[in-house]
């Protein structure tokens, strides 16, 4: 396989925009060339609908796409809220598709807390800065660049692939993923599996390097507590206050403790975990194993049980006149399947006189550690990064994937990066200080070669 995970010298770009000097851009891998460019579109997306648009970055996208011989096609929701779709022919046509998808917007930046523009794509200290240098114009950029190896050393890939970029993720997806998935579902015909982001890149386990591969994620449900009272007064007194009730519920939610609940990739996952650090999984507990995972740590407690986290608060118009109505925002998390469950318990923890409002909600998935796909990632990684271990999670949050299972396809998290041990990469999506190092950028690209070259 060495053959095929030679990458060959970085392309010279010229649509890239606002290059620095030729002088410094040489030096650039193509895929770190591909994300500062993306990074510099800003395709914030603030939610409920608005935001900056992902169109600009999109013809960006399909105009590489172009470069490679292939025909995208580009779908917009709404204006400006824009998808790219391109098929690339497979040598071997009796074989399942398999989707391979990264989003082009992301979450809003505030620039006076980051150490650097978070949207200049700043090339510093052997990393690449900005927002979506994370989550995920890096595997964006990927994606592309071994595109372009596997058709240059091959003229294709092994199998189908349905190469697509889509807008809106950072919303739920519904003008991105869910569009798509609705109104083009032929886009994704004869395809049975997807990788995308939030797995793949490695942590420090027990002093050794390990890589976690995403195979589920849990539910999300998005809600709004309403509490209403009597409006009136400010100096008066007023036992039916809709701000003391709320915030009275609201504390009530952010401080419950839910339960420990294993699923079988959670199961697998903690099992692993006490193999490889030589423990007795019957005398370490889940959070105890979770958390010698250092800075994945923070991703694996939240996938053992549902969190409901208070992330809004609205009410009130004058200092002296209290409000008839309150509202707090509620992001939910559960496991798979347990959605009503979890909504039940909320109302009750809540009490019946708060109304929950939902927002939005979407499924949680889980899917077998195990199969040709996993068999050939683990192949992969074991290729580029000998004796590693690949170990299965759950993804505390969601991914497009959800929107492309509703039309049965499997999907998984694999946007492979090695990287240092010192560097907390789960805490920077949607983190400041969003940055990646240059040399994980090649890495991926090389593992996503080898991996279309064969499977
Ligand atoms: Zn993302």
């Amino acid at each position: 396989m060495a053959s095929l995970s030679n990458v060959p010298p970085a392309a010279t770009s010229a649509d890239s925009v606002g290059s620095p000097p030729a002088a410094v851009a040489q030096k650039l891998d193509l895929t770190a060339e591909i994300a500062r460019d993306l990074i510099r579109f800003d395709t914030t997306n603030y939610g409920e609908g608005r935001s900056n648009g992902e169109t600009d970055a999109a013809e960006y996208v399909a105009e590489k796409l172009r470069g490679l011989g292939l025909k995208p096609e580009l779908f917009d929701s709404e204006p400006g809220r824009t998808s790219v779709v391109a098929r690339v022919k497979g040598r071997d046509a009796s074989r399942s598709a398999l989707v391979v998808h990264g989003h082009l917007d992301v979450v809003p930046a505030d620039a006076a807390n980051w150490s650097v523009d978070p949207f200049a794509g700043v090339i510093k200290d052997g990393l690449l800065w900005g927002r979506g240098a994370v989550d995920m114009k890096n595997m964006d950029a990927m994606i592309l660049a071994s595109l372009q190896d596997v058709i240059a050393a091959q003229g294709a890939p092994e199998r189908d692939l349905v190469i697509a970029f889509f807008a809106d993720e950072e919303a739920g997806g519904v003008l991105g993923s869910h569009f798509l998935v609705k109104e083009h579902p032929h886009l994704f015909d004869g395809a049975a599996e997807a990788i995308s982001e939030v797995g793949g890149y490695s942590i420090t386990l027990g002093g050794k390097r390990a890589y976690l591969l995403q195979t589920g994620e849990k539910a999300l449900i998005w809600v709004k507590l309403v509490a209403r009272g009597e409006a009136g007064h400010g100096s008066r007194m007023h036992p039916n206050n809709a701000i003391t009730r709320l915030a009275g519920a609201v504390a009530k939610l952010g401080r419950h403790e839910w339960p420990i609940r294993l699923t079988d990739t959670t199961e697998q996952l903690l099992g692993e975990i006490a193999r490889i650090l030589d423990v007795d999984p019957q005398r370490v507990g889940p959070d105890e194993l979770a958390l010698a995972t250092g800075t994945a740590s923070g991703f694996i407690q939240a996938s053992l049980r549902t969190t409901a986290n208070p992330t809004g608060l609205t009410a009130g118009y004058k200092h002296n006149v209290i409000p008839d109505m309150a509202e707090a925002l509620i992001d939910i998390r559960s496991l798979p399947g347990e959605e009503d469950l979890v909504l039940a318990q909320i109302q009750e923890i809540v009490g019946s006189d708060m109304e929950i409002v939902t927002m939005h909600r979407d499924i949680g998935l889980e899917t077998e550690f195990s199969g040709p796909l996993i068999e050939a990632v683990v192949g992969t990684l074991e290729r580029h990064d000998p004796g590693a271990p690949v170990l299965p999670y759950l993804l505390s949050a969601g991914t497009d994937n959800k929107a492309l299972s509703t039309l049965g396809i499997k999907g998984y998290g694999f946007a492979p990066l090695r990287l240092p041990a010192d560097l907390d990469f789960p805490a920077m999506f949607h983190g400041v200080d969003e940055r990646v190092p240059l040399d994980a950028l090649v890495f991926g690209r090389q593992v996503l070669t080898d991996l279309f070259s064969s499977y």
